[in-house]
């Protein structure tokens, strides 16, 4: 694969840029592979990246029923933070914020990481107890995250309303300096690059359609819409469509598909200086390159499969932003759209072996697993290719939800973004 450098770039700039190359194949399928990775979103490519990169196994390949990252890995607010309370969160999210902090030297391929700070607004006495409680434990796994009064808020981000007669007046926030954006699509597209270089077949319009099991219950293949495909090893990475995909295997999933939305504005000249997040108000607000607020909204109240969801939730979101934010009330709003978020009963993820033999599973990232891209596809290509967990995602099993050891961000942050 032909490197991205200073000397390629002027290169194809004197030739018309006719000289790139296609930036990943599109085999068919062959008979069989020694790994198959159900879903060619940002997590399911990394883990495939890592696999060839890390564990030398290449005889591997991405079954995408669509096209890649056209899951929620292209339909989500970038927000990358790793300030989680508990210590198994706090793990993998810092592991997955370290490899941020290369991945475009790693892959050859801008991600567009911003460490710009993620602040996140406190709104009431809960929110204060809450954020600070986040502040301490955050420092005693080493992980940056300090407490701003409401003028530090406003010192750090002025376009916050610190009127104090609002409805939801700010109290202080917590600031995470080391967080911050990364271009959604850029990832998935440097991942699968970086895979097809090294070997992996990314299959895209390819559906599974079933899971084939032997006679001693094992699984041992795929029945796509391009036929079928032997595995010696299957990683299910479907996010919102986890819960069908383990159904074909007979396995039964923890997990509820709920809509997610976002929304963009139309452009504007910098105005937005970092990410702020209000879990009180379920409002998410940042500014793009381009120009565009990323507003983030809140999950329908209902289960579904349908990528859009109710125009009241960003009805209400909006409300919200214009109260935090009275100079965006005159923007114009130019488009909205939704995911599938697969969400677990105590919001933290599920990475591991199945009571399937051969069968491995990546979900349960909900409403915020695009940070931990980088951090999933690391250790989940370690369970993959050792059969064993690697032990950051040691907690995070399936039989947690049958033993009682939750690791409950949902009673921790009431939100996952
Ligand atoms: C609106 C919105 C905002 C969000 N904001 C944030 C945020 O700010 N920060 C954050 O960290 N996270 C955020 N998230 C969550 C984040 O997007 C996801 O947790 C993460 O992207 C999941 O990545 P993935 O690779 O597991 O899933 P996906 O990118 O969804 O990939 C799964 C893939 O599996 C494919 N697939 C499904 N079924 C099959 C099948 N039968 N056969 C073949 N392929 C199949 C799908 O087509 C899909 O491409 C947000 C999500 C949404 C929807």
């Amino acid at each position: 694969m032909r490197r991205f450098s200073y000397r390629s770039l002027i290169s194809e700039a004197l030739n018309a840029h006719q000289g790139w190359q296609r930036q990943w194949r599109a085999p068919d399928p062959k008979p069989s592979y020694d790994v198959v990775i159900v879903g060619g979103g940002g997590h399911g490519l990394a883990t495939a990246y890592y696999l060839a990169s890390q564990h030398g196994i290449t005889n591997v390949a991405v079954i995408e029923k669509g096209w890649i990252g056209g899951g929620n890995t292209g339909r989500n607010t970038t927000i990358i933070r790793s300030n989680y309370l508990y210590d198994e969160s706090a793990g993998i999210y810092e592991h997955a914020l370290k490899l941020w902090e290369g991945l475009s030297q790693e892959l050859n391929y801008n991600v567009m990481f911003s460490q710009r700070g993620v602040l996140m607004l406190a709104h009431n006495v809960h929110d204060v107890q809450s954020f600070k409680r986040h502040v301490y434990a955050n420092r005693l796994n080493g992980i940056d995250n300090e407490w701003l009064s409401t003028e530090e808020c406003k010192a750090f981000c002025p376009p916050i309303n610190i009127s104090q007669d609002i409805r939801y007046p700010v109290m202080g926030g917590a600031l995470q300096r080391r967080a911050g954006t990364a271009r959604h699509d850029a990832v998935a597209w440097g991942y699968a690059r970086g895979a097809d270089s090294r070997g992996v077949d990314i299959i895209q319009n390819c559906e599974v359609k079933g899971i084939r099991r032997d006679a001693s219950g094992a699984a041992v293949g795929v029945e796509t819409t391009r036929g079928y495909i032997g595995a010696k090893r299957i990683g299910v990475v479907a996010a919102g469509n986890t819960s069908v995909v383990m159904q074909m295997a007979g396995v039964r999933m923890p997990l509820e598909s709920y809509p997610l939305q976002a929304l963009v504005s139309e452009p504007v000249k910098p105005c937005f200086p970092c990410v702020v997040m209000s879990n009180a108000v379920h409002a998410y607000l940042s500014q793009s390159d381009k120009g565009e607020l990323v507003i983030g909204a809140g999950t329908d109240q209902y289960v579904s499969y349908s990528q859009q969801g109710g125009l009241h939730i960003t009805n209400h979101t909006l409300d919200a932003i214009c109260e935090m934010f009275p100079q965006f009330t005159r923007m114009k709003m130019l488009r909205s759209w939704g995911g599938v978020v697969d969400v677990t009963p105590d919001r933290s993820p599920i990475i591991g072996k199945t009571p399937v033999e051969n069968l491995f599973v990546n979900c349960g990232w909900g409403t915020g697993g695009f940070k931990a891209t980088p951090g999933s596809g690391h250790v989940f290509a370690h369970t993959l290719a050792t059969g064993e967990p690697h032990e950051i995602n040691a907690p995070f099993t399936l039989d947690r939800f049958r033993t009682g050891r939750l690791i409950d961000e949902a009673a921790a942050a009431a939100v996952a973004h």
